[in-house]
């Protein structure tokens, strides 16, 4: 966050000549830590550290819980129209930050300039469609359900939410959380990503520049202890998280347990399926961009291609375009992708790959040993192409997250259904084909949350919803869209009855009927 006004601000004197430390945010204060442990933020190109994020005690933690319920009554009460109105407001904010925001993005996690503005872009239209939260929380109204009586439903907020992002999009997750939540006339509770925070603080800055109350919106840093305190703390109502399998179903356990909604969007395998119809150059464009576009961590990056029958010799062709890709630092104008978020995920990657290799696939391109002139140092690995997959490999049981394509053949469309139906993830799947007939099969059978039809899958705009599925998603209500208002508020239920009654009707105990 080094353009952030608060870097100067809350660094104290004793720090000069140290990394910046990351503030919390509570009640509308933006405060350093008291606590002595901390964690590096370091950028993945240069491995210099940019910031130190602290692991917030309990005691500020129960504070941002109080500040938050105590902002509640008011904030819940406060007309709707105010409420979008600071929407309004954010999102002119956001554009006018566009650049800064970005630029934090791509120092703290990597990915390119041009790709850290999508990531805020994708952010700023939950923004913009939380200012339409008056229609999107209306309820229902039924008039004379009996003689003199009606029914109406009304969506009131749940109180004090919280969420809890991962390190891929700092902008826009974030941004799939706290817009709606506030919007409905919750409060809320941020734990960013430990290792990239800063696009989180910049955004709460400008929401509190653009009228956000104190203690609306309460930010709280560090890792698995305070997770664990937000999913106990019996004043939070529903925890949002997104991330990997084992840190969310062991947060949607922990949260749902105490009685909470929780909401988790997880990991994922997606894949695409050509057939030999499909456009070639098309196709091969858009499996090169959703393989390798963020070095391959995003939670809809395409990571493995079946290919049916004769499109298989379409492999070399694929080779040679990703071959063709630019991996370099992020602020570099002709980078196509920037480095992977740490040592240890490359690492992890490296080895995923050896695996592959090991089991018997095909090392088409090897992205392990490439040198970035002037950041050696730097956690990068060149796109990579394993071939001949089989489901039992572990690179492909496993979410790699990297710029790993693996390549897989089937026989017959029917066969390639089948395998990526027999993944255990849901997230996407797509279908490249110029055949009508097959894609409404594949869009029928496939047994995934998000399809493409020619496109490589999307992340839906904020007027649907994110809807993974089997093990890349947990709870019953998606992030935005009408299932995440749903997901924030509370319906209530409302009988009336005016009229004006006999006087000597006498008293009815027998179960009321509708008359
Ligand atoms: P992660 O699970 O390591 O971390 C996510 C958050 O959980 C962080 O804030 C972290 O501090 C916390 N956390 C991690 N381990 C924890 C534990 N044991 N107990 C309590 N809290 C814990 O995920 P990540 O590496 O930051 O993100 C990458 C993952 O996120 C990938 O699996 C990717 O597919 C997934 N993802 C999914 C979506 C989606 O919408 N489905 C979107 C983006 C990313």
């Amino acid at each position: 966050f080094g353009s952030s006004r608060f870097s100067t601000a809350t660094e104290p004197s004793s720090r000069h000549g140290q990394p910046p430390r990351v503030p919390n945010l509570i009640g509308g204060a933006f405060i350093d830590s008291k606590s002595s442990s901390c964690i590096d933020v370091i950028n993945p190109a240069t491995q210099e550290v940019v910031s130190q994020v602290p692991l917030t005690t309990n005691e500020e933690f129960k504070a941002a819980v109080h500040a938050a319920k105590k902002a509640f009554p008011s904030w819940r009460n406060t007309p709707v129209t105010t409420r979008q109105r600071i929407m309004f407001k954010l999102q002119q904010l956001i554009r006018r930050d566009m650049d800064k925001l970005a630029m934090n993005i791509t120092t703290e996690q990597g990915k390119t300039l041009k790709d850290a503005q999508g990531d805020v872009f994708r952010g700023l239209e939950v923004v913009e469609h939380s200012c339409g939260m008056g229609t999107l929380q209306m309820g229902e109204y039924v008039s004379n359900v009996s003689s003199g009586i009606d029914t109406y439903s009304v969506r009131e907020p749940l109180g004090v939410c919280a969420g809890i992002c991962p390190f891929n999009f700092p902008a826009m997750i974030p941004l799939w959380m706290f817009p709606v939540a506030v919007t409905c006339g919750n409060t809320f509770i941020l734990k960013p990503s430990e290792k990239d925070p800063g696009a989180s603080i910049m955004l709460a800055e400008l929401a509190i520049e653009a009228g956000l109350p104190d203690g609306v919106l309460n930010i709280v840093h560090g890792t698995n202890d305070v997770v664990n305190a937000i999913c106990d703390d019996d004043n939070i109502r529903a925890v949002s998280f997104v991330g990997s399998n084992t840190a969310g179903m062991h947060i949607y356990s922990r949260a749902s347990a105490k009685g909470k909604r929780v909401q988790s969007n997880m990991g994922a395998k997606n894949h695409a399926i050509v057939l030999a119809d499909a456009s070639f150059d098309a196709t091969l464009n858009a499996l090169v961009a959703a393989g390798f576009g963020a070095a391959g961590q995003r939670c809809m990056a395409l990571s493995t291609v079946v290919f049916v029958g004769e499109s298989k010799s379409w492999e070399d062709k694929l080779v040679e375009r990703a071959q063709s890709l630019k991996v370099d630092c992020g602020t570099k104008p002709d980078a196509d992708l920037g480095p992977v978020i740490s040592k240890q995920a490359k690492e992890r990657i490296c080895n995923l790959i050896q695996s592959g290799i090991s089991d018997g696939a095909r090392l088409l391109l090897d992205g392990r040993n490439i040198v970035v002139p002037g950041y050696e140092h730097g956690n990068f690995i060149g796109p990579t192409i394993l071939a001949d997959v089989k489901p039992d490999m572990e690179c492909y049981k496993e979410e790699i997250f990297g710029p790993v394509l693996l390549c897989m053949q089937a026989n017959s469309f029917e066969e390639a259904l089948d395998i990526v139906n027999r993944n255990k993830y849901g997230n996407g799947a797509s279908i490249f084909t110029t055949s009508g007939a097959a894609a409404r099969k594949f869009q029928t059978e496939i047994e995934a949350g998000q399809v493409g039809i020619n496109v490589p899958i999307p992340v839906p705009l904020p007027f649907f919803s994110f809807t993974g599925s089997k093990a890349s998603f947990a709870g019953d209500l998606n992030f935005y869209g009408k299932a995440g208002v749903n997901f924030y508020t509370q319906i209530k239920t409302v009988t009336q009855q005016w009229k004006d009654l006999p006087s000597g009707t006498g008293v009815s105990l027998a179960m009321p009927t509708s008359q």
